[in-house]
């Protein structure tokens, strides 16, 4: 194994700096025989949002979101899972279906997603998926730094369209729109901002589209806000409360 400029190399996060004391009691050997063949090892899964226990939980590669919500006591009492994010905002979405794939790198590659940073942002039923992603997107408008046009126009843009399609003033085109802005951005821009602005917009299509069209048959949102913690800012903890 080599790191940069082909020596050893110490990557200083935490994750890894926590796995140092146990590879060394334990031997290299043990640590590779966690994991799966090609995911070897633990790590730390992040689980955040609607679920009963938060918190860090280190477990090996592999593990299933089944799994973990046992760890951590399930979704809230009294709700149901209807989506997540296995690695963050910036990689695509899953929903109910994806419970029981291995959280490893090739396997959540394989049901369409990335492990990513292994921040599980847990979404209950309350939860209304074209708020939710308006919010990211406004995240991601952001924090564009604006120099790639691409990034900069596509991320204001789309903001303007979700916006649209949340107070249910939106239409089908709109819906094209934002994936071929979202078309135009991934691959076309500098840093990995750009393409994970595009995620949770064309995955949550790809899964709520008939969310999206939910709310331009109502004239609005179909989801009472006081139900859901997604608008928080008492500092529950929920990914999106307090501006995310
Ligand atoms: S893709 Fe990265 S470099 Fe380009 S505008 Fe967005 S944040 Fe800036």
């Amino acid at each position: 194994m080599a790191g940069l400029y082909a020596c050893p190399t110490v990557i200083n996060n935490v994750e890894s700096m926590a796995s140092v004391p146990s590879i060394v009691l334990n031997g290299t050997s043990w640590f590779a025989g966690l994991g799966t063949e090609k995911s070897k090892g633990y790590g730390i899964f992040s689980l955040s949002g609607h679920v009963t226990t938060p918190g860090q939980y280190e477990a090996p590669l592999g593990i299933t979101l089944r799994e973990l919500l046992d760890l951590a006591g399930g979704v809230r009492a009294g709700h149901r899972l209807k989506f997540w994010t296995p690695g963050g905002s910036s990689v695509p979405l899953l929903t109910d279906e994806h419970l029981d794939v291995p959280l490893d790198f090739e396997s959540v590659m394989a049901a369409g997603s990335q492990l990513g940073t292994r921040a599980l942002q847990i979404f209950d039923d309350t939860t209304c998926v074209v708020r939710a992603v308006l919010r990211w997107t406004e995240f991601y408008q952001h924090e564009s730094c604006g120099k790639c046009t691409p990034c900069r126009e596509g991320t204001y843009w789309m903001v303007r369209v979700l916006e649209r399609l949340e107070r249910g003033q939106g239409t089908d085109e709109d819906l094209d729109k934002l994936l071929d802005i979202c078309d135009n951005i991934l691959g076309r821009a500098f840093c990995a901002l750009g393409d994970g602005a595009t995620s949770p917009i064309t995955s949550s299509i790809q899964y709520f589209r008939d969310e999206y069209i939910e709310h331009q048959k109502r004239g609005g949102c179909p989801f009472d806000p006081a139900a859901s913690t997604l608008f928080d800012s008492s500092g529950s903890g929920h990914p999106l409360g307090g501006g995310r």
